[in-house]
């Protein structure tokens, strides 16, 4: 799908109330806060920025974000739980201007965690740079996946493969989808227009992954810890234009 510089500027401003969201929730965690309360300043930015939420109801979401401490990889459900000193808490959050939509997660240190915790934060969020960095016009869209791999393993971790990154625009997951890791092809070939969802998600032991009795909540099947970072970038004449990015 190729969006137009129309498109595209509907896009940055959707990424804009994403990258407010990371920046409030970021802010805002620390130990004693529940996951609930986090999810209320997300949707304080949604309804300021008079956006709107693309992750409330999706099949049923009850939330405008995800977040997922420690050992969770993805799609918990904001609720009771009480963050800790010492946790990995990932927010993963989205919102939706002008009918398109924004994509972003990250994962955070909450006071001091153990060194290979710090390590995990680093290679994930590294491994996400080198793969925005293949999203270049006439590249392959695989390059991407090859590139997050060799980062993340280069650190000693492995990258999960059940889930996935994603084409984005009017709807928040749109094909083709966008593999973590080298899926044995190129992929295709890139255009300016193409946006993306790039979301690496690491862990520190196997890449194994369980699903919850809630239906949502997925966590590493070794039960190690877990981060997730993710970016929506669109594809320009000059190269990746991160989004979501402040
Ligand atoms: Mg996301
Ligand atoms: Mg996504």
């Amino acid at each position: 799908m190729i969006r137009t510089p129309d498109e595209i500027a509907k896009m940055r401003k959707a990424g804009r109330v994403v990258a407010e969201i990371i920046e409030k929730t970021r802010a805002f965690v620390r130990p004693g806060v529940t996951t609930l309360q986090v999810d209320a300043v997300a949707r304080e930015v949604i309804e300021r920025r008079g956006a709107r939420s693309n992750f409330l109801n999706y099949h049923g979401f009850p939330a405008v974000i995800c977040t997922s401490p420690n050992d969770m990889i993805v799609h918990g459900i904001p609720g009771p739980y009480l963050v800790e000193e010492g946790d990995l808490l990932s927010v993963d959050c989205g919102a939706i201007v002008e009918g398109y939509h924004g994509d972003a997660a990250y994962t955070m240190a909450v006071g001091e965690v153990p060194p290979v915790a710090r390590r995990l934060l680093e290679a994930t969020e590294a491994s996400l740079e080198a793969g925005i960095a293949e999203l270049r016009p006439g590249g392959r869209l695989h390059d991407v996946g090859r590139a997050v791999q060799a980062v993340a393993e280069a650190a000693g971790f492995s990258v999960v493969r059940k889930y996935v990154g994603h084409a984005i625009g009017t709807e928040m997951h749109e094909d083709p989808q966008v593999p973590n890791y080298w899926p044995g092809t190129p992929g295709p070939r890139l255009k300016v227009g193409n946006v993306f969802a790039i979301e690496p998600m690491v862990n520190v032991g196997s890449p194994d992954t369980v699903e919850l009795d809630d239906g949502w909540s997925v966590v590493t099947a070794d039960g190690s810890l877990s981060a997730h970072f993710e970016h929506t970038i669109a594809v320009t004449d000059d190269g990746p234009e991160v989004l979501t990015r402040a």
